[in-house]
């Protein structure tokens, strides 16, 4: 019986990987998630049946643990928005945390708080990050989904009080390793240590900050699912955590670099800087109606769509293709301009320019866009704030000063595509609405575009 579920468990690792690889094309992603998604159901199949020296046949709890979460998952996964999505990864995100701390305490339990060295230091370890990454993703679903915002969540010095609680973590976890065992009341201690780093990691950041800890949380469920994978000797499951885990480290990396910070500021909770960065803004933004930027776009050699937050709200990815289609064939020259924190998640624009249809090809990343805006007749901002924000090169009192941003200073002409003079998620004023080569047009973007393309085609 052992060796059919191992032999089970390789084919489903095999799947696994797979279905990760195709996650890398469009084209491939929608099976590749069905095959990730079968192998990890057959890797649930075999976790049920190995026999482990404590199984207790729970058959029963299994299968109505199981019942309720497929439930809550299918209702949610069917019910919610394409914008909330981001919210919801950071729930699951989340609840992986959470699932891996549970395999710690039923180790701890089960062992009676005893165990060797090694054991107990994997075990803590798991624990820590499980809950970590279980009420640091709750925390970033809050500031996400804007129940939480940062003025809720003022730490004070909570820099010093982030290292001091991570130091705090690290002896109790030699200190418990050690000597071999724990008590239960350590046990509580220890849990509400990892929860208050878990807090005091997320808590300081805000504003345009958040993807990277995004991804940092992701990358720590990761690595917790990989121990567990050890801790239960289910390879399947530390394949995942390791794919997970590493992904989720070069991702961070990524955005690091696509934010200008340090990964160890991150670490130490001092990533969001205390800069007022209210300068305010003298001047008055000029506008233009969806007739005279149609007959623009229409002269225009080359145009370039910037992609943001407000893209996916009004969901006019669709329109922009039709877009696309009727200029390419005035012999227009059309291209999208991403910037890697655009959105809510990373990758946001990529995913729905993709479900939209919209070429891989004409994406430009943040440094070929730079030098392609320098020369584009008209650029469409599509409901993007913060990403094409200029105060990030020119304003060091900026709280996103030295974020790298799509630049559009070199742009003949710009057009902002929004509902109001709001800001975005960073919650700061935006200079380029004002700039001499930038015009407003107010409204729902689909709906702004839906006129633009009934205009393009009566020309
Ligand atoms: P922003 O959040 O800066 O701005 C979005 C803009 O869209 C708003 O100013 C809003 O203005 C406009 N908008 C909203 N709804 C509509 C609509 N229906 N039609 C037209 N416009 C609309 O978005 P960006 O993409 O520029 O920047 C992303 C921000 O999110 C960055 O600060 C980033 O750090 C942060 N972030 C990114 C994450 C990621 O992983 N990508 C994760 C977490 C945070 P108005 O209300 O006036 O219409």
């Amino acid at each position: 019986m052992t060796q059919i579920l191992d032999i089970v468990l390789f084919i489903a690792s095999l799947l696994l990987i797979i279905g990760l690889r195709k996650l890398s094309h469009p084209k491939t992603a929608r099976n590749g998630n069905l095959i990730a998604a079968f192998s990890l159901a057959l890797g649930v199949v075999v976790a049920i049946f190995y026999p482990v020296e404590t199984q207790n046949n729970n058959y029963l709890y299994i299968v109505i643990g199981i019942s309720i979460g497929a439930i809550i998952g299918i209702i949610s996964a069917n019910k919610v928005a394409m914008t909330k999505m981001p919210e919801m990864v950071s729930l699951l995100n989340g609840f992986g945390g959470l699932s891996a701390a549970l395999v710690s305490l039923v180790w701890i339990v089960n062992n009676q708080f005893i165990g060797e060295t090694g054991q107990i230091f994997i075990v803590l370890l798991n624990l820590f990050l499980g809950f970590v990454a279980f009420l640091g993703s709750l925390i970033a679903y809050g500031k996400l989904s804007g129940k939480l915002q940062d003025k809720h969540l003022k730490i004070p010095f909570s820099t010093v009080v982030n290292i001091l609680v991570l130091i705090t973590a690290i002896v109790a976890i030699v200190y418990f390793s050690y000597n071999g065992m724990l008590t239960t009341t350590q046990l509580y201690v220890f849990i509400g240590v990892s929860l208050l780093y878990g807090l005091t990691l997320v808590a300081p950041i805000g504003g345009a900050d958040m993807p990277v800890v995004i991804s940092l949380l992701n990358s720590l469920t990761g690595i917790t699912a990989a121990i567990s994978g050890v801790m239960t000797d289910n390879k399947l499951m530390l394949l995942g955590g390791v794919l997970v885990g590493s992904s989720g480290i070069i991702l961070t990396l990524l955005m690091c670099k696509a934010m200008n910070r340090p990964l160890l500021s991150v670490i130490f909770g001092s990533f969001s800087s205390n800069k007022s960065s209210e300068t305010s803004i003298d001047g008055n933004a000029k506008q233009i109606n969806p007739s005279d930027l149609a007959i623009q776009l229409a002269y225009s050699n080359r145009v370039c769509i910037i992609p943001g937050y407000g893209m996916a709200v009004a969901q006019a990815q669709k329109i922009i293709k039709e877009v696309e289609t009727v200029l390419e064939s005035k012999d227009v020259e059309f291209k999208y301009a991403i910037h890697p924190v655009a959105g809510r998640m990373p990758g946001h624009m990529n995913v729905l320019l993709a479900e939209a249809d919209i070429s891989y090809d004409k994406l430009l990343d943040l440094e070929e866009a730079n030098s392609y805006l320098e020369t584009t007749d008209v650029a469409i901002v599509v409901g993007a704030n913060d990403v094409v924000n200029p105060s990030a090169l020119e304003d060091p009192s900026s709280k996103i000063y030295g974020m790298p941003i799509l630049d559009l200073s070199k742009t003949k002409n710009v057009v902002v595509l929004k509902r109001s003079m709001n800001p975005g998620y960073a919650g700061i004023q935006n200079p380029l609405f004002f700039k001499d080569n930038t015009k407003m047009l107010f409204g729902d973007a689909k709906k702004t575009l839906e006129v633009i393309l009934r205009e393009l085609k009566d020309l």
